[in-house]
């Protein structure tokens, strides 16, 4: 475990991560938040991620950033509001009630916002059953009226169909609610589109809400969405993918995730250097901390620059106790004006296709 956290507070997690692998018995992976940690006490290394097939460095893009870009200018933030929304819909794991409601929920209010919104319905197999599952994604044309390539932003948001974690082992099979892990990303993203709304981006923006990403246990039942996004799209219209995940923590501490560093170092520092233009290295650190295999791995593994913009220090993970209470409006609206800080500092370009 120690050679896959590297720094500070390392702790209490140590303990956490061993529990967790040793209670699934996995020979090569934790499962965590559709996140996976290579656990060097079930018999892996951090290498088996990092030097994996597709780890290594993407394209190089130029991203013409780095000035100051209107990320402390982006007025008013609702996504505690959407945050809330999203809560009271109950657990959203596939197959719920929750699920649908919060599919039609982000669809209808990026109807008020995008220049077009599309459904990408798939099935899914998981624990033995199928699934109705979709991906929803949402574009806004630049300022020019470019359309790609594609800035893409992603967070997923189905919840877990199991709180495997919760401290009182009745309620182990019991979906959570996923306020952090699960509707945090999306709040910062809906209200990313409500801002996308008001100010036209430099360049376009895509906005990606995956589905099936916290489902399974092992590797071919996490991460269904993005994989089959990823699949599918044409690489050269995206720029670069950003993915926001239990970002709502009221303690939120954000270090570099390893393999968004190995593969996309460029990208990481456009992030990094945004959140510190606005102050925000309390929050942002520049150290890397965890190697997550999350919704960006799918994407990287195609050569598309990605960050995974995660907090996982977060004991209420995959608990029935990942509530409201423990995520606060302050830490929604620092990652929402570090996301359009970094966003407004890509250069626009000439290779811009119109529609
Ligand atoms: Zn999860």
């Amino acid at each position: 475990m120690d050679g896959v956290i590297h720094t500070r507070r390392a702790g209490d997690f140590h303990g956490v991560f061993r529990s967790f692998c040793i209670g699934f018995g996995a020979a090569l992976l934790c499962a965590a938040c559709g996140c996976r940690i290579p656990a060097a006490a079930s018999g892996c290394s951090v290498d088996d991620v990092t030097r994996g097939p597709g780890l290594a460095p993407g394209r190089t893009i130029s991203f013409g950033g780095g000035r100051a870009a209107g990320g402390r200018d982006a007025g008013p933030c609702d996504a505690w509001h959407y945050l809330e929304r999203q809560v009271s819909l109950g657990p959203r794991n596939p197959g719920s009630p929750g699920h649908r409601k919060v599919r039609e929920f982000i669809e209808s209010e990026l109807g008020r916002y995008a220049d077009k919104v599309q459904v990408h319905p798939f099935d899914a197999v998981y624990d033995g059953a199928t699934y109705a599952m979709a991906n929803i994604t949402a574009l806004f044309r630049s300022a020019r009226g470019g359309e790609r390539p594609f800035i893409l932003l992603g967070a997923h948001f189905d919840t877990r169909p199991r709180a495997e974690r919760d401290p009182i082992p009745a309620r182990r099979l019991t979906p959570i609610l996923g306020a952090n892990d699960g509707g945090s990303g999306v709040a910062v993203l809906l209200e990313i589109a409500a801002v996308l709304a008001r100010r036209r981006p430099p360049v376009p923006v895509m906005l990606a809400f995956f589905d099936g990403e916290d489902c399974g246990t092992s590797a071919d039942s996490m991460f269904l969405g993005s994989r089959r996004f990823a699949g599918e799209v044409d690489t050269s219209d995206v720029r670069c993918m950003i993915l926001l995940d239990m970002v709502g923590d009221a303690d939120l501490d954000i270090c570099v995730e390893g393999n968004s560093q190995s593969s996309s170092p460029g990208l990481v520092d456009l992030v990094w250097t945004a959140a510190e233009r606005l102050g925000h290295t309390d929050v942002f650190h520049r150290t890397v901390r965890y190697h997550i295999l999350d919704d960006h791995v799918p994407f990287i593994e195609r050569g598309i620059p990605s960050v995974d913009i995660i907090d996982f220090d977060y004991p209420y993970w995959h608990t029935t106790l990942d509530t409201l209470d423990k995520c606060s409006p302050e830490s929604l609206r620092i990652v929402r004006d570090v996301v359009i800080e970094a966003v407004f500092s890509v250069s626009s370009s000439d290779t811009e296709h119109l529609p």
